[in-house]
């Protein structure tokens, strides 16, 4: 990508803001930061590796020791585009065209040597400073995503798909987890119910910027210590409810489960459900997802997650795609606009019932199975968003919960763009 190919991108994208174009830009190609950007970084909350890595290189191939020392988000700002604050995910890429750098004092960003603006990194939480008695880091157990409005409880940071080499193929979750292991850093396997408790308990008391937590991990095919998938999570959400009732959104990651088992985990305090179709279409799904495929299958999943709004509400039942994937070398299309039609498909499905799927945008890690290659083109993402926005508005569905304000300089979901591109609410609605 260079700065002409970006401007034409916004000029040909009107009906969408720059800041998303730029927002998925940056996500698609990832970031890189000057000496100068990373020391200043030091003092500001850092990449905790919420899940998995979100990088497009590996740990052991950072000459700069770039894991340890980059921000978990930037705020972008100003510029020749004159943006609005536009928060975005980081993701470590020493080949982007993208550079965060100190200009004049000013922490910048630039791409291709020119000027897209300037940057902002979010403070370190005051409660990241609290001890626990484990001895662990509260961002290790209970790290902030957003600019703070998430709390991000990676309870189990394995997957069982693994197991058997049926993962979703663009997902580095357990080999994450063993890179950050031999790379020093305590990754916890398996948190424990009193482990978030005590640390939750430092957010409750010094923290209001939190609004909403995301309960996930690994799926769970057979059990983990001695209990199914449902009955791990419903642990964790009655200890946090019965604790702290209702002081956060409560929302967890997990697989399509019948409305009986989707019941218990309502029963337990749980508002919003995130069943991840990943990919739409049973052929794309068969390949990317072989596990969720076997266990559950595309027809039984997409189902599931249909009926799961009987149990939640349909404005409760928001399933993540990875938005790109279908684009990949191996197994996708090879046509941009082949691509965004079919994933515009599955929205239609899901939105005509209510329910409303978001995206994150598709980082091709080495370590996941497609490994790395190229991204998909940012005219991918700019259609998906013009195609995204135009079935949310004909279904005429609401802002979803548990995601902060929308619109331009309002969003804080940082790994794309949808929320950038939905219309601020009016006073009368906030
Ligand atoms: S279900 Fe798929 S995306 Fe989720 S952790 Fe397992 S392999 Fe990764």
């Amino acid at each position: 990508m260079t700065f002409a190919s970006l401007q034409h991108h916004v000029e040909d994208f009107m009906q969408i803001p720059p800041e998303a174009v730029i927002k998925q830009d940056i996500l698609r190609c990832g970031l890189r930061f000057s000496e100068a950007a990373m020391t200043i970084a030091a003092g500001y909350k850092p990449k905790d590796y919420f899940i998995f890595s979100f990088d497009l290189i590996e740990i052991k191939d950072m000459q700069q020791r770039e894991h340890l020392r980059v921000p978990e988000e930037i705020c972008i700002s100003d510029g020749p585009f004159e943006l609005a604050n536009t928060i975005i995910s980081v993701r470590i890429n020493p080949d982007s065209p993208y550079v965060v750098d100190v200009i004049e004092g000013r922490i910048t960003l630039h791409c291709d040597g020119n000027w897209v603006g300037d940057v902002t990194y979010h403070p370190i939480p005051s409660f990241y400073h609290e001890p626990l008695s484990s001895g662990k880091a509260m961002g290790e157990v209970a790290p902030v995503l957003e600019w703070g409005y998430l709390i991000y409880l990676t309870v189990y940071r394995m997957c069982q798909y693994f197991n058997k080499e049926e993962q979703c193929q663009f997902c580095d979750i357990n080999r994450n987890f063993i890179q950050q292991r031999k790379a020093g850093k305590p990754y916890t396997g398996i948190k424990t119910v009193p482990e978030i408790i005590e640390a939750l308990a430092h957010i409750d008391r010094m923290d209001q910027r939190a609004q909403a937590y995301t309960l996930t991990g690994g799926s769970i095919i057979t059990d983990l210590q001695g209990v199914d998938e449902v009955d791990f999570y419903v642990q964790f959400i009655e200890a946090i409810e019965e604790r702290f009732p209702r002081r956060w959104i409560s929302k967890a990651v997990v697989q399509a489960f019948e409305p009986k088992d989707c019941q218990r985990l309502k029963d337990a305090g749980l508002q919003i459900y995130h069943p991840n179709y990943e990919v739409w279409g049973e052929k794309l799904f068969n390949a990317i997802c072989p596990g969720k495929a076997r266990v559950i299958g595309f027809e039984t999943w997409i189902n599931r997650v249909a009926e799961s709004a009987s149990v939640f509400g349909a404005s409760h039942v928001i399933p993540n795609f990875v938005g790109g994937v279908e684009l990949n070398s191996v197994c996708g299309y090879k046509d941009v606009d082949q691509a965004v039609a079919h994933t515009t498909e599955g929205l239609d499905w899901f939105m005509s019932k209510g329910i409303m799927p978001r995206f994150t945008t598709w980082c091709p890690e080495p370590l996941a199975a497609l490994g790395h290659q190229a991204a998909p083109p940012l005219a991918y993402f700019c259609k998906l968003l013009i195609a995204w926005r135009e079935r949310f508005l004909h279904y005429g569905l609401k802002t979803p919960p548990g995601y902060g304000a929308p619109g331009v300089g309002n969003a804080v979901f940082s790994v794309s763009a949808f929320m950038d591109v939905l219309p601020a609410l009016s006073m009368t609605e906030s």
